[in-house]
């Protein structure tokens, strides 16, 4: 089926007045798909660079309008908003769309409605950490199962051009949904949903953890068949008890201890499903064993299992989930091991830009020299270090809030020596490296897992473990 032949909602479109906040990849995709369905199109931006313009003249040439340099104007006669992710809630224009009673919607929103009635299901994946890592492995399972499907949503392609290639073209998708992607869209209904873990993160964004946590609640609304949870992180059951779901609909737990009834665990070493089998109450299904899990670190056979969940939620054999969890790869800058030098291992996990994800990389090492720091988004360090202090050999601290790291270590392990390069600026990276090097001893990890996002050094956390892995290079170079 063609684009032009995803009916249900072409009538709606056409002719309707929105306004598309946002330039970017989502905002691009959503423009473009509106106005081919009749939409008269406007996007605002409050961008008016070169590269801004650029793409401001792609888009005029397929008859979309573009409001640059302005982001908080409603442009006149608005019927509905659609968000980028990256815009807060507290936004001026939502105001003025508020005010005008027009609706606020994203991507994923779009996208939903966008679906021909026989759509393919979506198994929806949320939570603090461990997203696009699980949803790559849910891919993996579905597709070592036969299925065609896709990775999708807050990773790779942008999910409305995926949804536009028709009804036939994919049988489930592995969606990885974000908290801002959920907060925007009111009317999504997965198939099964998981919500992996709960802590707190981007709460500049969503104002409270408590509404941080509703948005993440989201994803359970309306599932069908199962709403996994994490047995670990009570506050992930909470949700599922709130959410408001289809008759029949169950709640399934995955836990790294032995499963109970209508769950998924560990006993000894194998995967294995209590959940979606005969006779829960007697019967467990071996999936596969931990060691088929890429790395099997305790948070990743978490992320496992909740794939695993979701995928028997989806009807998938047993086999097919131990041939698609070894199959799968990490992608880079996730705790990835970049090399020895004189004896220490130097660990790029730039990934971590928040300090559940740096907790779960710094109990994987025994001796860590941590290089930490960037912007900490409104976070506390107090609990990261206390739970790390024991493991310390010292810190080296970069970017621009380091002082509250700093801080919390004078506070809970002010044994540990800490070097604080006063820096921010892109070359401190390689400060940073030599300074770890001084202070790590044969044996010891140089664990760079800042808890901070990126973005006060670099462009993104792909750059900020690129500029770690040259100075780990840099540093090999020169060594003895
Ligand atoms: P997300 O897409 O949610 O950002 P990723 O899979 O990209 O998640 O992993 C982000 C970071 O979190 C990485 O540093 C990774 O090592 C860490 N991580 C992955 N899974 C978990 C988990 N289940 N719990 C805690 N940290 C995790």
């Amino acid at each position: 089926m063609g684009s032009q032949e995803v009916t249900t909602s072409q009538d709606t479109w056409h002719g309707k007045n929105i306004t598309v906040a946002g330039l970017g990849v989502s905002g691009i995709s959503a423009a473009r798909a509106l106005a081919g369905f009749g939409a008269s199109v406007t996007v605002v931006d409050g961008g008016d660079s070169e590269g801004h313009r650029e793409k401001a003249a792609l888009l005029k040439e397929a008859g979309i309008s573009v409001q640059l340099g302005d982001s908080t104007t409603l442009p006149e006669g608005t019927e509905l908003v659609v968000t980028s992710p990256g815009w807060k809630p507290s936004s001026p224009l939502f105001a003025e769309a508020a005010a005008a009673g027009v609706d606020v919607v994203g991507d994923v929103e779009i996208a939903w409605r966008l679906r021909g009635p026989n759509a393919a299901p979506w198994l929806a994946i949320t939570g603090t950490n461990g997203k696009t890592t699980t949803t790559q492995m849910l891919a993996s399972i579905l597709d070592a199962a036969g299925l065609r499907t896709a990775a999708v949503g807050n990773i790779g392609t942008p999910i409305i051009d995926v949804v536009l290639e028709g009804d036939d073209a994919y049988d489930v998708f592995a969606v990885e949904l974000s908290s801002y992607q959920l907060h925007w869209a009111p009317s999504l209904r997965a198939h099964s949903g998981a919500v992996l873990n709960l802590a707190p993160d981007h709460l500049d964004w969503h104002g409270s953890m408590e509404a941080y946590a509703a948005d993440k609640g989201r994803i359970y609304e309306g599932n069908q068949v199962a709403c996994v949870y994490n047995v670990a992180d009570k506050a992930t059951e909470d949700l599922v008890v709130e959410a408001d779901v289809e008759e029949g609909c169950r709640a399934i737990g995955f836990t790294l201890g032995t499963p109970g009834p209508s769950e998924l665990g560990v006993v000894d070493g194998i995967l294995v499903d209590r959940a979606f089998v005969e006779n829960r109450q007697k019967n467990a299904q071996e999936l596969a064993e931990v060691a088929d899990v890429n790395p099997p670190a305790p948070h990743n056979i978490a992320n496992a299992l909740a794939a695993a969940a979701l995928a028997r939620a989806f009807g998938v054999e047993p086999q097919a989930v131990r041939e698609g969890l070894r199959n799968f790869r990490p992608d880079a800058h996730r705790i990835e091991h970049v090399a020895d030098v004189d004896g220490v291992a130097y660990v790029d996990d730039s990934k971590a830009t928040n300090t559940h994800a740096t907790q779960a990389s710094l109990a994987s090492y025994e001796s860590i020299v941590w290089i930490a720091g960037g912007l900490a988004k409104g976070a506390t360090f107090d609990e990261l270090v206390t739970g790390a202090a024991k493991r310390l050999r010292g810190v080296v601290l970069i970017g621009a809030d380091r002082a509250l790291i700093r801080e919390a270590l004078q506070r809970h392990a002010p044994e540990v020596p800490v070097v604080d390069l006063d820096r921010t600026d892109t070359g401190a990276m390689s400060a940073a490296v030599q300074e770890a090097a001084r202070l790590a001893r044969e044996g010891d990890t140089v664990l760079m897992a800042p808890a901070c996002a990126s973005m006060d050094m670099f462009t993104n956390y792909n750059k900020r473990g690129e500029a770690f892995a040259e100075a780990v290079r840099e540093l090999g170079a020169t060594s003895g």
